[in-house]
């Protein structure tokens, strides 16, 4: 596998014409491993209720913003609502908190948004592999769980207190969540909170060893940059767009089969780019406020990170039929999900 050298290398380069090299294999590797395709999905925020601290975010426990969760019914308005808009794949965010979101709640949720999506994957608080099998059984068919940076140094600085300042149980949440029977696990870093390349290269050690001890998982991953928001005061990620397409072209070249996702953080002429690169799944019409598309004014709503692409559903699916590909809705049949004998 690459090393550290190579690749800070590879991101620190000032030749253009690496760039344009990395991103023509990459290009090449994407559309031979999945044509021209882009899987689309949204978020719904359930909650924002969070007993960490993470300096970096919104929903921290500290900062002062309207907390809620949406009752059931308002999860059914919500999901309706993405439904029609013909979304199929819904990834449920909550803050962390088992006291406001335990796994009762979860499955509920879970429970529900099955009437409306064939796939669904989860980004909440990390759980034992008990609890990630019962969600599984319930209906999940993914987990998002990113470790953010590897540096311990730094991952104790910006992650303060609560359950998420505990870099090992994070560490080994991919792990219960495979162990728990989960088919999808897309991990990540938060680009701007450390050392890009330091980052990147423990990001690919993770996912090869997860993938070598886990190999009938689906793996995907995600670089959200780093987004001041209001009630923190990080500086915006110092990653720039070159060296973020550099990081989605080299994450191509060496895992050519795993999935990119790339967020509405990210503006809409840079995503527009991205998907020649690597990107093989992306977020459309989204809102990270809970409630956001239907129950909270916008004027009221505290979102986790601010939105740069206010593309709809609609929008995106004519930009990408216009630039040859094909939006998928689904590729997946909503079955009862069972623990394998
Ligand atoms: S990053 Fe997650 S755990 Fe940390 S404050 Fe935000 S919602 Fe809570």
């Amino acid at each position: 596998m690459i090393n550290l050298v190579d690749i800070k290398n590879i991101l620190h380069d000032p030749s253009q014409g690496l760039t344009e090299e990395l991103a023509q294999d990459a290009g090449r590797l994407t559309r031979q491993y999945f044509g021209r395709t882009i899987t689309l999905y949204a978020p719904l925020y359930l909650s924002n209720f969070c007993s960490s601290y993470c300096t970096y975010c919104g929903f921290h426990s500290h900062n002062r913003i309207k907390r809620f969760k949406l009752t059931a019914a308002q999860m059914h308005q919500e999901m309706s609502f993405l439904a029609k808009q013909g979304i199929e794949n819904v990834l449920l965010l909550t803050g962390e908190s088992c006291q406001a979101t335990p796994l009762g709640y979860l499955k509920e949720a879970t429970a529900i948004a099955k009437t409306y999506f064939a796939n669904i994957g989860m980004e909440v608080q990390p759980m034992e592999e008990a609890e990630y099998r019962g969600l599984f059984l319930c209906g999940v068919d993914g987990i998002t769980v990113y470790q953010e940076t590897y540096d311990r140094d730094r991952y104790k600085e910006v992650h303060i207190a609560g359950k998420k300042a505990d870099y090992d149980y994070r560490l080994g949440t991919p792990e219960r969540a495979a162990k728990g029977g989960v088919r999808h696990i897309s991990m990540g870093i938060l680009l701007g909170l450390a050392d890009a390349a330091q980052d990147l290269h423990a990001l690919y050690q993770h996912l090869r060893w997860m993938e070598r001890n886990y190999p009938g998982v689906e793996y995907s991953v995600s670089f959200p940059r780093l987004r001041s928001i209001k009630g923190t005061d990080f500086a915006p990620c110092d990653v720039d767009d070159v060296t973020f397409v550099r990081i989605i072209c080299l994450t191509r070249i060496q895992f050519p089969r795993v999935g990119i996702n790339l967020s509405t953080r990210e503006n809409p002429a840079l995503r527009d780019h991205a998907l020649e690169l690597g990107i093989t799944r992306i977020s459309a019409g989204s809102n990270t406020s809970v409630g956001g598309y239907t129950v909270t004014a916008a004027e009221k709503q505290d979102p986790q990170f601010d939105v740069k692409d206010h593309r709809s559903v609609q929008d995106i699916i004519a930009i990408l039929k216009k630039r040859n590909f094909d939006p998928v809705f689904t590729d997946w049949r909503r079955i009862e999900n069972e623990v394998p004998p």
